[in-house]
């Protein structure tokens, strides 16, 4: 037998923690290179020089590479021949992200039940563990963080045995085509085939540390080409099958951001080899970008600007998102004056990380718009200015915008380190309680948007 002690196994959790949120795999990395030599248009070329820059950023400062850094989900796989002393191996996972969140001033964005009671747990606990017992006298720890935006635009579909590829190809191609800006293009898909429901949704998340078997590589490669123009929006397919019911053949579909963060280990008694994980050297490209420059008080120049027009946004802007607006929905419906007046002003749809010692704000980046689509008539019709966030509007939060002569921007997603650097002060202004979620007062400096509404 081998004996492991728990408080080891803690650090290690806590290195991987810090190793998938700056650090960045090497392949991805490569075809994110390759994507931007591709690029033909200006837009495309801006887009994969940020989010270059933004990786080579986050693992110089040792900052996280995005400003959700997500629920933690690990995957372990424990040897029978290996005993492990002190705490059970799921404390000792729980505490090492606790310790890693808190120490290093990642965002925490668990809630305590996600119907009863959505109060952040402020440790980013419980993570989501799944254990196998091997063969072995070694435990092999697979972790990943795993932000909402691209997680929310996830499906599973139970197909029948009958079912064609096609029509398998044709699930995952309308959901790529849905999921849109939401989830930070171009993405790492994670498909789980096989099992019960449950069963394929789990194997879409192993996929991601499951090397491909010969019959699942010619699957992805038949899948691509089927794809078509959409497989542009795709930086890398991982796929997982298994065995399952004579009458089923279940598809789930994992969505990851270009921002895959994710860390290995093989812990060996005493010793532990991260799986290759260290910092890269990669280089950094210059920024092409230029657009013109706008006050945030010049509402004029602002409401000239079209849509699709790029620009760099400087003044005064304040954060608020999903738990700050239903606030301010309480607040309207009590006839309560609001802690902040927003006529004329511009609502950043962002929960930054927490401020590290020397920043003035932890990473910050949009967040996904259309679950604030609901507070649209209530903001703008009390003078709302514009917003800003990511991703597309509801037919009926675009009509309410275009209503009240409002605005929409876009900020690029998963480039939180390069964004933190225009926020030139940051102060909380209400709702302290909310953490990340509070609302801030930020003055920024050349933020690059764009106009969509
Ligand atoms: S890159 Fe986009 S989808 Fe991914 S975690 Fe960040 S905000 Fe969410």
């Amino acid at each position: 037998m081998k004996y492991v002690d728990s408080n080891f196994i803690e650090d290690v959790v806590y290195e991987l923690c810090i190793k998938a949120n700056t650090l960045f795999d090497p392949d991805l990395y490569n075809a994110l290179l390759q994507k931007y030599k591709n690029s033909l248009n200006i837009d495309d070329k801006t887009k994969y020089t940020n989010i270059l820059n933004n990786i080579n950023l986050a693992a110089e400062s040792k900052r996280p590479l995005c400003q959700d850094t997500g629920q933690v989900v690990v995957f372990i796989e424990s040897g029978n021949k290996v005993v492990i002393t002190n705490k059970t191996i799921n404390n000792a996972v729980n505490d090492g992200v606790n310790k890693a969140y808190t120490n290093n001033f990642y965002r925490k964005s668990v809630v305590k039940n996600a119907i009863f009671d959505r109060t952040n747990t402020k440790n980013n606990t419980p993570v989501l563990i799944y254990t196998d017992i091997v063969e072995g006298d070694k435990i092999n720890i697979h972790l990943m963080v795993k932000g909402a935006g691209s997680e929310n635009c996830s499906a599973v579909k139970m197909f029948t045995p009958g079912v064609s590829r096609e029509e398998i190809f044709s699930f995952i191609k309308d959901s790529i085509i849905r999921s849109g800006e939401k989830s930070c293009p171009p993405l790492v898909l994670g498909i789980g085939i096989g099992g019960t429901m449950d069963y394929a949704a789990l194997l879409s998340k192993k996929a991601f540390f499951h090397i491909l078997e010969a019959d699942e590589k010619a699957f992805v490669a038949d899948l691509l080409k089927y794809l078509g123009d959409t497989a542009s929006n795709i930086l890398d397919i991982r796929l997982m099958t298994s065995s399952t019911h004579i009458a089923s053949l279940p598809v789930a579909l994992t969505f990851n951001c270009h921002s895959m963060r994710h860390a290995s280990c093989v812990i060996n008694g005493d010793s532990v080899v991260y799986k290759p994980k260290k910092k890269n050297n990669f280089l950094r490209i210059e920024n092409d970008f230029s657009a013109k420059e706008i006050l945030c008080s010049d509402i004029a120049a602002l409401s000239s600007l079209k849509s699709g027009d790029n620009f760099l946004l400087t003044g005064e802007i304040y954060t608020a998102r999903d738990a700050a607006h239903k606030k301010f929905k309480e607040y309207y419906d009590l006839n309560k004056k609001l802690p902040v007046d927003f006529k004329g002003k511009i609502v950043f749809y962002a929960g930054p990380c927490p401020a590290a010692a020397g920043e003035i704000i932890g990473p910050i980046g949009p967040t996904t718009s259309a679950r604030m689509d609901e507070y649209c008539e209530l903001m703008y019709s009390n003078g709302l200015f514009a917003s800003v966030g990511k991703g597309e509007r509801s037919n009926e939060a675009k009509n309410i915008i275009e209503k009240y002569k409002g605005r929409y921007f876009i900020a690029q997603g998963g480039i939180a380190c390069l964004l933190s650097k225009c926020v030139k002060h940051a102060e909380i202004v209400a709702f302290d309680e909310l953490g990340t979620e509070a609302v801030r007062k930020l003055y920024v400096e050349r933020l690059p948007l764009k106009v969509v509404i």
